[in-house]
């Protein structure tokens, strides 16, 4: 990533992530419905909602993986749409059923990575954040195929800093993963936001969130049914965790259909 570029810089915004109204539909069947939000440069955002409503649809779409159907989105004041190229260069997307080459080591796959981003010095620096973003000590040297899923998950996420990305997208980041490595993942996570990077996540784990997140949305059927701190949607729903309050704004949300 050449740092003297527009891309790098990404455009003066405040905010690092804004929709406007997206849609997409697959066929004739709408899966988003039209949802806005914006997220501010540094912050950990997490989009939360039950399975099929619309977390990894919206999470691709800002990715440039999937076209959206009308409305728009700006990275760092990028347009997805218009300008993917310099979208791509400032984002990184782990999704949630990434892999990794099995029969390389960690380290020779990030050494294999980082050379479709860049070559001499500024490659052996990026492989080197990532061994450090990684931390897998001497299983560095061990293949792939022989890591646990929490190293797995440790792998894939230092390949998706070590570009040092404006935008880090990740989908459902700690599912499968057991109680220390989830939270390990956490605190990993917390590392690269403290470090500058925004964090969009999605999640089901309303725990993981409220720990996490400085914001995050609800979605339920395509729509964003709440947005805001956890604290403050605890307060407006005078509940004791995110997930009493999200029991609680889906039925609302029924209701008022
Ligand atoms: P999960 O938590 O289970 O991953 P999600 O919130 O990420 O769910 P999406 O995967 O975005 O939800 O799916 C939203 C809706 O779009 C669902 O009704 C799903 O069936 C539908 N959908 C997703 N991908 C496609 C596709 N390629 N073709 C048709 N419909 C799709």
């Amino acid at each position: 990533m050449d740092n003297g570029t527009d891309a790098a810089e990404g455009r003066q915004s405040e905010y690092a992530l804004v929709l406007d109204g997206v849609r997409k539909s697959y066929g004739n069947r709408e899966a988003v419905h039209g949802i806005s939000l914006a997220v501010r440069k540094g912050e950990v955002f997490g989009l939360i909602g039950h399975n099929g409503a619309g977390k990894t649809t919206t999470l691709r779409m800002i990715s440039t993986i999937l076209r959206i159907t009308s409305g728009s989105i700006q990275v760092c004041g990028y347009d997805v749409a218009t300008e993917p190229d310099k979208v791509r260069e400032i984002i990184s997307y782990l999704p949630e059923d990434a892999g990794a080459y099995k029969d390389l080591t960690g380290r020779a796959y990030l050494d294999f990575i980082s050379k479709f981003y860049t070559s001499g010095e500024a490659q052996k620096e990026m492989c080197g954040r990532g061994m450090e973003i990684a931390d897998l000590g001497e299983r560095i040297d061990s293949k792939v195929d022989t890591y646990s899923k929490g190293m797995m998950r440790r792998l894939l996420i230092a390949r998706a800093v070590m570009p040092s990305p404006k935008l880090a997208i990740m989908d459902e980041v700690t599912s499968g993963l057991d109680v220390i490595n989830a939270y390990e993942i956490r605190e990993l996570i917390r590392d690269i936001a403290n470090s500058g990077v925004t964090v969009v996540m999605s999640s089901h784990n309303m725990f993981e969130v409220d720990m996490l997140c400085d914001r995050v949305a609800m979605m339920d059927h395509g729509n964003i049914i709440l947005m805001g701190t956890p604290e403050e949607l605890k307060q407006k729903y005078n509940a004791e965790n995110l997930e009493e309050v999200f029991v609680k704004a889906v039925k609302n949300n029924e209701r008022s259909h």
